[in-house]
């Protein structure tokens, strides 16, 4: 039976943290595995520069790849020999990227967007399966582009789970596997992209359609954990938490998972852990079904970057259902996921993330139809299993804009 492991750009950030992977990895050479990437450290974000200038047109996109280059070469140089093959796969990556940017951009940001940024992935595997084959562990690196089949979403493609599972069962037969989060690729071979931190995704998408014993996700922190440690000092670590509350706690913005990650685990009753790559050994938090969470603690979750958008009738009439289709359809044409939505008689309320390419387009739409304000730079604060004391605490010196509250959860813009 597989075991799928998942690594972030943290854990392969540079030489030294790579060879750590590689020994945690090594260890494992007598299971079935299947080994997913992301791009390496921030890459992702630099390529996202790319895309951006490439676009504007207002700089050079090649200085913002030669970035990407170098951060890469860097690397390659200090793990490998001179005359090692990974050193021209990597080049030609390069080169096809350098070829989109050659011509005068003519389909959507989100195309190019998918296009470009999905080599991060192509390098960060490209380089983990040479170098881990280096390490004495055999592999058989995959272009995941075979084997997940998406629609062209771009940016946030949805997975054809049916030619996927297929694919995924046809391809990966292979005592270890290595594959690129992110990334899927349509019925036409165009690439896709999951959506930001998408890996997660990737890696319960396989473990479904292999039915893994389980998937692990490996970390830079300990498990998954009542706060984000980075920003609470406080938080603590789940040791057990049921896929119910994970999915909530995804839903609502915890950063430790992907959102879309659980369901494709629970409906097959896979484990998923949250492992610290830093301490191997320790136990981190197990997530399925059937566990009581432990320990009790209330969840904090925020959100940065959102706009509360605030949507009226230009008549000031009652916002009705014809209104609500409306803007849905407009919610949907940008893909823009709500956060939070309130409404009254007259207005009805949206809290969604600050996305500069959907949100101005999104906006402009609506005010064909509505009157529109907004207020952005704002936080989403989430609290499930809250007390009114922890609250005091969270919300003491913020300007609270809009409260909404039910029996587990309380949700506070401010
Ligand atoms: N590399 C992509 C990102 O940074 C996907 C991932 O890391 O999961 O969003
Ligand atoms: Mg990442």
């Amino acid at each position: 039976m597989f075991t799928v492991f998942k690594f972030g750009g943290s854990s392969i950030k540079d030489v030294k943290s790579i060879k750590h992977i590689t020994n945690l990895i090594k260890k494992y050479d007598d299971c079935q595995l299947v080994v997913i990437f992301s791009a390496m450290d921030k890459v992702t974000n630099m390529l996202e520069s790319v895309v951006e200038s490439y676009i504007s047109d207002k700089s050079d996109p090649i200085k913002y790849l030669e970035k990407v280059r170098i951060f890469h070469n860097n690397i390659i140089e200090d793990l490998f020999e001179k005359e090692a093959s990974v050193f021209d796969e990597i080049n030609n990556l390069f080169v096809e990227i350098e070829w989109i940017l050659e011509e005068v951009p003519c389909h959507s940001y989100a195309y190019y967007y998918d296009q470009i940024v999905s080599i991060g992935e192509l390098l960060s595997t490209k380089i983990m399966s040479a170098y881990l084959k280096d390490s004495g562990f055999k592999n058989n690196w995959i272009d995941v582009r075979d084997i997940i089949r998406t629609d062209n979403t771009y940016r946030n493609a949805r997975v054809n789970w049916d030619i996927t599972s297929e694919l995924v069962t046809r391809h990966i037969t292979h005592q270890h596997s290595i594959t690129q989060g992110f990334i899927g690729c349509t019925s036409e071979n165009i690439t896709t992209t999951l959506g930001r931190e998408g890996s997660d995704f990737s890696a319960a998408i396989i473990s479904s359609c292999l039915n893994v014993k389980e998937l692990v996700i490996w970390k830079d922190v300990p498990g998954m954990m009542n706060a984000d440690p980075k920003i609470f000092n406080k938080a603590t670590l789940f040791s057990r938490i049921s896929f119910d509350e994970a999915i909530e706690l995804a839903f609502f913005g915890a950063k430790v998972i992907h959102p879309r990650t659980i369901q494709p685990l629970k409906k097959n009753d896979i484990p998923l852990k949250i492992k610290s790559f830093f301490s191997p050994d320790d136990e981190g938090t197990l997530i399925a079904d059937g566990i009581d969470t432990f320990p009790k603690a209330p969840s904090y979750i925020v959100k940065d970057q959102q706009i509360l958008i605030s949507i009226c009738d230009k008549n000031l009439s009652f916002i009705v259902e014809d209104h609500m289709s409306k803007i849905f359809s407009l919610l949907a044409l940008y893909s823009v996921s709500v956060n939070l939505m309130q409404n009254s008689a007259i207005s009805f309320s949206i809290c969604i993330d600050n996305d500069k390419h959907k949100i101005e387009k999104l906006i402009n739409d609506l005010q064909k139809y509505f009157r529109v304000t907004y207020n952005d730079n704002l936080s989403l604060y989430t609290v499930r299993h809250y007390t009114d004391k922890d609250l005091k605490e969270l919300l003491k010196g913020k300007i609270v804009v809009l409260e909404q509250k039910s029996r587990n959860t309380i949700q506070v813009i401010a």
